[in-house]
């Protein structure tokens, strides 16, 4: 198994609107795609940043994931992802290893990607996600 670097952060956000008005007016990043993930009840905005994308998630349901994540710890940072090569394996090292896992096989995320997250009480708190882009070469 091998983390090759941090793929994007995931930011969770009341108004995707308003958020990306602060990205790129403010802080003179660019959106190059808003995208919703159905599967995980959200509406998304990326921008690039070298080679990890800044993720923002706007809930668009309140019984979804980051709708119960705002409610409980407001806005903020709500996962990292780790691009990794080999997701399915990584994820039975990370089994393996003791590690509790949200997904025991990869899902579709945004972009296309294949996506697995870990739980925070096996990672000192920090919700992780793995993920990979196998349409990629
Ligand atoms: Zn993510």
């Amino acid at each position: 198994m091998k983390l090759s670097h941090i793929e994007h952060i995931g930011i969770a956000v009341k108004n995707l609107e308003e958020s990306i008005r602060f990205y790129e007016d403010v802080l003179g990043l660019e959106c190059y795609a808003i995208e919703e993930v159905k599967d995980q009840k959200v509406k998304t905005a990326f921008f690039m940043l070298g080679q990890t994308k800044i993720e923002l998630l706007e809930s668009t349901d309140p019984e979804g994931p980051i709708g119960k994540f705002i409610e409980k710890k407001g806005q903020g940072v709500h996962h990292l992802a780790f691009a990794v090569e080999g997701i399915e394996k990584s994820l039975e090292k990370m089994q393996e290893k003791g590690v509790q896992l949200i997904d025991k096989t990869p899902r579709k995320g945004a972009e296309g990607l294949d996506i697995a997250f870990l739980h925070p009480k096996s990672t000192n708190g920090v919700l992780m996600e793995f993920c990979e882009n196998k349409n990629k070469s």
